[in-house]
């Protein structure tokens, strides 16, 4: 394992993860009195080696740790947070309205949802099982789930000897919180701006209603701030805050132009052809067509809503067409 010191006193602890990104950044920031955890990875037991390993490279014992972060729901930030609490008896800290979700979400009920949106979205018969097999399996990997401890916008939270304050930053989840440390400009992104890649901005069973539009306004918000190092959730940190908010808009705002032009070319679409036309040949696993469907149908639901398509409901496949 390698642990990197990205500012003084923060660690990198990349822990693996059973999706298709690897590995996902956890960090852990020392402090006078002990240590702050910020996301977890799935609880599985290559992330429990790794945590042990990164806890024995940094010298941490299980009772040094104050507190552990959640930014968000999605299992690769949450899912050992309740193993890592058991471990330490430190609180597990999310936004309030996360906790909500996290809630509705790591239930079985939610594994019926995704089927029915899966099949409202025309995704092919032989590829549902498989998307229900994942979610179960996602499941088991997010438990035994944490006592949390809620945290409202504007809060301050202490990373190490640190203080950040509580962003609410909605789009790739609902609840999602980005964490803000104006002194020295750091930015704890978690997955609402990724260097070199675009966070996944999927509506679905488990998101509110117009993720992009949230997503977008996140940006917005966060750009303005005077960021010098940001910490992301995946991949490598970078300093160019403002210049990589606008090249994700203008990501999403080129992927809605070409879901217009797959309308267009298509007369109608369903969600799963969209997503099909987008993203074809990386749909290789449940994972990626889960994301693949979601990032399809978030740009046909803000496209809808902004009367750019029409959207055809009648209890079957959901369609999509060019307004007349
Ligand atoms: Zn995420």
């Amino acid at each position: 394992m390698e642990i990197t010191e990205l500012v003084p006193g923060i660690y990198r602890v990349p822990i693996p993860i059973p999706a298709p990104l690897r590995e996902v950044n956890c960090y852990a920031a020392r402090g006078r009195h002990g240590w702050t955890l910020v996301d977890t990875g799935f609880h599985t037991a290559a992330a429990e080696e790794a945590w042990r390993q990164a806890f024995g490279l940094l010298g941490i014992r299980p009772s040094d740790i104050e507190a552990i972060i959640v930014t968000h729901f999605h299992p690769d930030h949450y899912g050992a947070a309740g193993w890592l609490q058991r471990l330490s008896g430190a609180p597990v800290y999310m936004h309030d309205r996360e906790v909500a979700v996290a809630r509705r979400v790591w239930r079985e009920a939610t594994v019926k949802d995704l089927e029915t949106f899966a099949e409202r979205q025309a995704v092919p018969g032989h590829l549902r099982p498989g998307l229900v097999e994942r979610r179960r399996q996602v499941l088991s990997w997010v438990q035994p789930q944490p006592e949390v401890t809620p945290v409202p916008e504007g809060a301050s939270l202490a990373v190490g000897d640190r203080s950040f304050r509580v962003l609410w930053t909605p789009g790739h989840t609902d609840g999602l919180m980005v964490l803000w440390n104006e002194e020295e400009g750091i930015l704890l992104a978690n997955d609402l701006i990724l260097g070199d890649i675009s966070p996944n901005i999927s509506a679905g069973p488990l998101a509110a209603p117009d993720p992009l539009d949230r997503y977008l306004a996140s940006l917005a918000k966060v750009r303005e701030l005077p960021a010098v190092r940001v910490l992301p959730g995946h991949r490598r940190p970078f300093d160019d805050l403002r210049n990589r908010c606008d090249e994700l808009r203008a990501h999403h705002e080129r992927r809605l132009k070409d879901v217009v032009d797959i309308v267009r070319r298509r007369g109608e679409a369903t969600g799963w052809e969209v997503a099909l036309d987008l993203f074809g040949p990386v749909m290789n696993s449940s994972a990626n067509v889960e994301f693949a469907l979601g990032e399809a149908v978030a740009h046909l639901e803000y496209l809808a809503r902004r009367s750019a398509l029409t959207v055809t409901d009648e209890g079957g496949a959901v369609r999509y067409r060019l307004p007349r």
